[in-house]
């Protein structure tokens, strides 16, 4: 699309859910592999895999290339001027159901979600880029006042974030939705823009969710790579007071990270959150509104084309539904 040549920096500046702050040097490696491999379990096993020439798909032995990128990130926040574009009809692809069953519950009737309320987010909209001045409006955020929405990022061939966190969400509600779990999205390709980020928290709300969880994919330089899970900071300013919702949403979103590294394979960003995946923001109205535990995940890099190989992929996005599906049946089961 013509974003892809309009704009070939190494950050998005439209994506309001960009790295937050400027990237490691280099320097840093070695700290972030230490942190790396103090995570248990599944990021060891996948360090080993990767040392081994696995699938290349992880972020922590990137080299963070492209310094100087940030500042524009941070003097700039979401101008939505971009057109991601994407007006690709895919979004409603049916779900694979290869790796569903890994999902099953052993015992299903002991294990069911049945009147739990899970709402999925997909971030943006597909075509949004079709309302700039509506998009463009600015909400009340209770901290500040923010663009209604963006249109996101795209790779640089251009499949479009939106077309992505659509497809993603369609693959988790029929995740969620085989362990008798309610899900609802707040949108589904059915409105010209949006919802605004004030109307995005407000759906979980209304629907009494017992999780959100925001899903987007970020538009950081080459070489940055991974996913991150973004926390809800502790704010009470206006209409937005997260102090009920930071400890649960914590245990949602270290679920929903370790599941996700698990379940597709990949690492912790190399670029935020110092290697552990989990990343907490004040910044952002879909956090600061919700009265419900809510995460976002940032499932990898776009303009990476490592990760954008992973993230074009339908057999990657199902395994990314799957991780974060399993995340939010743990934290059901425990909650
Ligand atoms: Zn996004």
């Amino acid at each position: 699309m013509s974003y892809a040549g309009s704009n070939p920096g190494p950050f998005d500046p439209s994506d309001p859910f960009g790295p937050p702050r400027p990237r490691r040097s280099p320097l840093r490696r070695p700290l972030t592999v230490a942190l790396a491999a103090l995570v248990p379990g599944a990021l060891l096993g996948w360090l080993v895999y990767e040392a081994l020439g696995g699938t290349g798909s992880g972020g922590a032995n990137g080299p963070g290339a492209g310094a100087g990128a940030a500042p524009s990130v941070l003097s700039s926040p979401a101008n939505g001027a971009d057109s991601a574009g994407g007006a690709g009809g895919d979004g409603k692809t049916g779900v694979g159901t290869s790796t569903a069953s890994a999902s099953a519950p052993a015992g299903s009737g002991a294990t069911s979600l049945q009147g739990r309320v899970v709402v999925i987010d997909p971030g943006h909209n597909l075509t949004n880029y079709r309302h700039t001045t509506d998009i463009n409006r600015k909400v009340d955020i209770g901290t500040n006042r923010k663009e209604c929405d963006t249109t996101g990022t795209s790779t640089n061939s251009g499949y479009s974030e939106a077309e992505f966190t659509l497809d993603v969400a369609h693959r988790l509600r029929a995740l969620l939705q085989q362990q008798g779990a309610t899900v609802r999205l707040t949108q589904d390709a059915d409105r010209p823009y949006g919802p605004c980020v004030d109307e995005r928290a407000r759906i979980g709300n209304a629907a009494h969710a017992d999780a959100v969880v925001s899903i987007h994919a970020d538009g950081a330089g080459a070489g940055q790579r991974g996913f991150h899970v973004i926390l809800p900071g502790a704010v009470h300013e206006g209409a937005a007071d997260t102090r009920a919702i930071v400890a649960p949403s914590k245990d949602l979103g270290k679920l929903i990270a370790g599941d996700f590294s698990r379940a597709t394979g990949t690492s912790p960003s190399n670029y935020v959150g110092d290697g552990t995946g989990l990343v907490t923001r004040e910044d952002l109205g879909g956090l600061n509104l919700s009265t419900v535990p809510k995460v976002f995940i940032e499932c990898g890099n776009m303009r990476d084309t490592k990760d954008a190989a992973l993230l074009t992929s339908g057999a990657w996005r199902q395994k990314a539904a799957q991780g974060i599906s399993e995340g939010i049946v743990s934290f059901l089961h425990g909650s």
